[in-house]
């Protein structure tokens, strides 16, 4: 039944009194959800990225994050960047760590939280987000660091990417479903979930991210929710209310997910149809590279540079309109377009 991981809770612990309303509110939301097993998250150390700003509250919110976990009756989890960190939070009996992102990025600091001596790493659950950027070996490089250390439970989390300019996403970090996609296809054995609420970066977009998540297959969520998040000290744009969590985990019940071995004739036939698509789209690519060839040809006998910007970011501003015109993301348009187009200079070289 509640094979999808839940993580759930506040981006920070900022008083007695939030977590214990959260509690509170957690566990109604909860007792009515079958579907998600849940973990309580609260930062206590916040690697914010402005130092004017809230920085977690510290080792003082130990104990009413365990007060609150044991309250809703789940385990509790908080993000450890340091190994005073992580000692502080397992001496308080926690068992669930993630990395952040920004800690994911630093192989020397993961490699410090795997060789911290921790008494009983059996009973420990790591949870390591992906980088900041789209680094896909510098995200499995830390699951190898952790797992090298001897850790057998080990999670991943998807939290989306900061490609600033680089990116037409409409949320705060660009998902790039791809890193996911490569993830699951890397580690099958490890569960992979995603963090909708840093991904969305609006309260108003957490939906929509957590249901495309469930759909895609993923192995749960971690979603920021806040007893009242305009209140919030960090990020209080993006955390649900309460009443928001329960609406979502209703909606998201409805889906059902379960890798299927449907051999109906439609999805045969459909799944043909693709594989034909795959095989003319594949013809057409060797014709443009055999063209790419042929120009490459005329550029050399008239001593002409094989790059021309100004001509592909013509072909590349042209494709990226049509792109947005036909229902597709400008940004996979350009992806494709540049992996073609590198495809095709080299050939011309
Ligand atoms: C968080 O989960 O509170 C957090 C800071 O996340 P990230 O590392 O994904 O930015
Ligand atoms: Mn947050």
């Amino acid at each position: 039944m509640n094979d999808r991981l839940l993580i759930v809770g506040p981006c920070a612990a900022e008083s007695a009194a939030q977590m214990e309303a959260m509690a509170r509110s957690l566990a109604s939301v909860l007792a009515e959800c079958q579907s998600f097993a849940p973990v309580l998250r609260a930062g206590l150390w916040k690697p914010r990225s402005q130092p004017s700003t809230f920085q977690g509250i510290g080792a003082q919110g130990l104990p009413w994050l365990t007060a609150a976990a044991a309250a809703v009756g789940c385990p509790a989890a908080t993000e450890v960047a340091q190994p005073e960190h992580l000692l502080a939070a397992y001496d308080a009996g926690i068992r669930h760590f993630w990395i952040g992102a920004r800690t994911t990025s630093n192989p020397f600091t993961v490699d410090m939280l795997a060789q911290t001596p921790i008494a009983d790493k059996p009973s420990v659950t790591w949870y390591i987000k992906n980088p900041t950027s789209p680094d896909i070996n510098l995200w499995c490089g830390a699951v190898e660091r952790i797992r090298k250390a001897g850790y057998e439970h080990i999670c991943a989390i998807h939290r989306g990417f900061a490609l600033g300019e680089h990116t037409t996403s409409i949320y705060r970090n660009a998902p790039v479903w791809s890193q996911a996609i490569e993830f699951k296809r890397r580690y099958p054995a490890i569960p992979l979930i995603t963090d909708a609420s840093h991904i969305a970066g609006k309260a108003e977009h957490v939906a929509e991210v957590a249901e495309q998540a469930i759909r895609m297959g993923m192995n749960g969520l971690m979603i920021e929710v806040h007893p009242d998040p305009q209140t919030a000290l960090s990020d209080a744009g993006q955390q649900l209310t309460p009443a928001q969590l329960q609406d979502l985990l209703i909606r998201l019940a409805t889906i059902d997910t379960a890798e299927q071995t449907d051999q109906s004739a439609e999805l045969t036939a459909l799944r043909q149809q693709i594989d034909e698509t795959d095989d003319e789209l594949w013809a057409l690519l060797c014709k443009r590279l055999d063209i790419a060839r042929q120009i490459g040809d005329y550029k050399r006998k008239h001593s002409m540079a094989v790059l021309q910007s100004a001509r592909y970011d013509e072909l590349l501003q042209r494709r990226m309109q049509w792109a947005k015109q036909h229902g597709i993301e400008p940004e996979a348009a350009k992806q494709i377009m540049d992996i073609i187009h590198e495809q095709s200079v080299l050939k011309q070289l």
